[in-house]
């Protein structure tokens, strides 16, 4: 164990706090961990941490991270109820970009880094705030308010706090303070009124909101593990996850453009049935509520680039969202926290001297091309910024990619791995990866595309919709396409109309076709009795 000093103290027991304070484990002899907050011994909401009530996703890169710093702990949250998939099977996930469906065939090179381990966040931080306390040398000290870092001779050396229930203040003294409260960290202004200088801050601006509600779902309701719509910066988004317990969270998102994030769960159902497909949405309509449907207006973004301050004292570093905050649509504080934790380590392996200015160099390295990969998708250019041609050939590349990625597993996999932030954004400018694309649209010129359903008319019960509904979906997998029910009814009570329509995928064209059918009820359930196509 490399000893860089005594005491070593974490503000903020959040997930970037957690995770750092297992880091410098290796490197002092004993780490404090500080929160305001009342620590639950289960999985439980805290005030401190109010974006838990959202949904919350580890990508890729962060699972592999946590499994590489708590050996075993992966394996732990599967046990204790957590949605585990080995990455190989991508029938387990919905994903449609536009009007691209991502529905390759054949096998992922490497599916290991796409392995997920789906929970909710506080699931997550509570087994990862369990780890943390079983380490020898850790204390987590909660209910105490941090008021500000000690700093003398540029040095940071100790942190004021006072207690919650005591009211008593004391200075805990260390040789180096993370910063880890998150958002509303306050490091910046420290250094602001502390005349040290002032932090230069990188913004992109809020672009809507979006809403999330945790809901029960009868188990196998859903085939899937996951399903993400991306209709593009100007439209809602929806994101549907699996969690622990047959618990799920739906998030539904709302650029400025396309109105207020919905209100209620009626209104978020009301939103999904235009982007999710009718198999889910079946699922999603037997789901009941648990808790209140949580709404924020905030997808700001916000980079303090402390790695562009000429003087930093030495003991202090920033890390998490207190550090780069991400727009929490993209999933990626988590991960990020993580990809920094291991960042922190790496520094620390090479001493302490002129720590901070490494770790924020390095770490900059990470999120710049994040950074801008996902301002690039917030904030496009306004079309006056970009020559027409330039802006032609940028759209047809994104146009093919996702063409490419419907039918291309190789594809498919980089741009999963890259929204997994295992590889950089930058590897889908490669050479390689565009000639790839282009031989795939070749290859491939007309993939199925996702045609929106309106919406089901339906007089007939739930239980015989949902019967209903299974058998012609079974009908639909059997011929490998998917049929959306656009009407439902009673004929007698016994029998039932069914209008419904179907893409089908020519060579040189995409058509449409519509069925009616005509079920009936028989001892055995409900029975598909005569069907009719109609191409158009
Ligand atoms: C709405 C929303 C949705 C998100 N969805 C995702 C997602 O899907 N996937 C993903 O990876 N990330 C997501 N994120 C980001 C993610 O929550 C964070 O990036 C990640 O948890 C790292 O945060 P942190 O540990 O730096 O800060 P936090 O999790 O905010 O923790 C800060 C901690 O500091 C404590 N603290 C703060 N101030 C004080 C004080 N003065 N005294 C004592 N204690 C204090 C708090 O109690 C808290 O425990 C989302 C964020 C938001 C806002």
């Amino acid at each position: 164990m490399a000893e860089l000093g005594s005491h070593a103290v974490v503000l903020g027991a959040g997930i970037a706090g957690l995770l750092a304070a297992r880091v410098l484990t290796e490197f002092y002899e004993s780490v404090t961990v500080i929160d305001r907050d009342g620590l639950p011994d289960r999985a439980e909401h805290r005030t401190g941490v109010p974006q838990g009530r959202h949904l919350h996703s580890l990508l890729g890169r962060g699972t592999q991270a946590i499994g590489e710093l708590f050996p075993g702990l992966l394996d732990e949250l599967g046990a204790a109820g957590a949605v585990v998939d080995d990455g190989d099977d991508l029938s387990r996930l919905y994903v449609r970009v536009g009007r691209y469906e991502l529905n390759p065939s054949g096998r992922l090179a490497d599916p290991r880094p796409l392995a997920a381990y789906q929970a909710s966040r506080p699931f997550l931080e509570f087994h990862l705030r369990r780890r943390v306390n079983a380490l020898g040398n850790v204390t987590i000290l909660d209910r105490n308010n941090i008021v500000a870092p000690v700093l003398a001779d540029n040095a940071v050396n100790g942190v004021r706090i006072i207690n919650r229930d005591s009211g008593t203040a004391s200075t805990v003294s260390a040789d180096l303070i993370v910063d880890a409260t998150g958002r509303a960290g306050r490091t910046a202004h420290f250094l602001a009124n502390q005349g040290v200088g002032v932090a230069p801050e990188e913004r992109v601006p809020s672009a809507g909101g979006y809403s999330s509600q945790l809901l029960s779902i009868p188990p196998g309701r859903i085939a899937q593990r996951m399903a993400f719509v991306n209709q593009g910066s100007r439209a809602p988004g929806a994101l549907l996850v699996a969690y622990e317990h047959d618990t799920w969270m739906l998030a539904i998102s709302c650029p400025a453009e396309s109105g207020s994030p919905p209100t209620s769960f009626a209104d978020m159902l009301q939103a999904a049935e235009s982007m999710l497909p009718s198999t889910i949405m079946a699922g999603l309509r037997d789901a009941t509520c648990v808790g209140e449907i949580s709404v924020s207006r905030n997808t700001a973004a916000v980079w303090r680039r402390y790695d562009r301050m000429p003087h930093l004292p030495s003991g202090l570093v920033v890390v998490g969202d207190a550090f780069c905050s991400l727009n929490p649509l993209h999933g990626q504080g988590m991960t990020m926290a993580a990809v920094q934790a291991l960042t922190l380590r790496d520094c620390l392996r090479a001493g302490k001297t002129d720590l901070p200015q490494r770790f924020y160099r390095d770490a900059a390295e990470h999120i710049g091309p994040v950074w801008a990969a996902n301002r690039a998708n917030d904030r496009p250019a306004p079309p006056a910024a970009e020559r027409a041609s330039a802006r032609w050939l940028n759209s047809w590349i994104q146009r093919a990619a996702l063409r490419a990625a419907s039918a291309d597993i190789a594809v498919a996999e980089r741009i999963l791995r890259v929204r997994g932030l295992i590889d950089s954004p930058v590897r889908l400018r490669e050479p390689s990866f565009f000639a790839r694309i282009l031989l795939a649209n070749l290859r491939h010129p007309r993939p199925a595309l996702y045609v929106p359903a309106p919406p089901i008319h339906s007089s007939v019960s739930q239980t015989d919709e949902r019967e209903i509904r299974a058998l012609v979906d079974g009908q639909a997998k059997r011929r490998r396409g998917r049929t959306e029910i656009t009407r439902l009814r009673y004929l007698t009570p016994d029998v039932a109309l069914i209008q419904a329509r179907a893409a089908i995928t020519g060579r040189l064209r995409c058509r449409m076709r519509r069925n009616t059918s005509v079920a009936v009820r028989t001892d055995n359930g409900w029975l598909l009795a005569f069907s009719q196509n109609t191409t158009y």
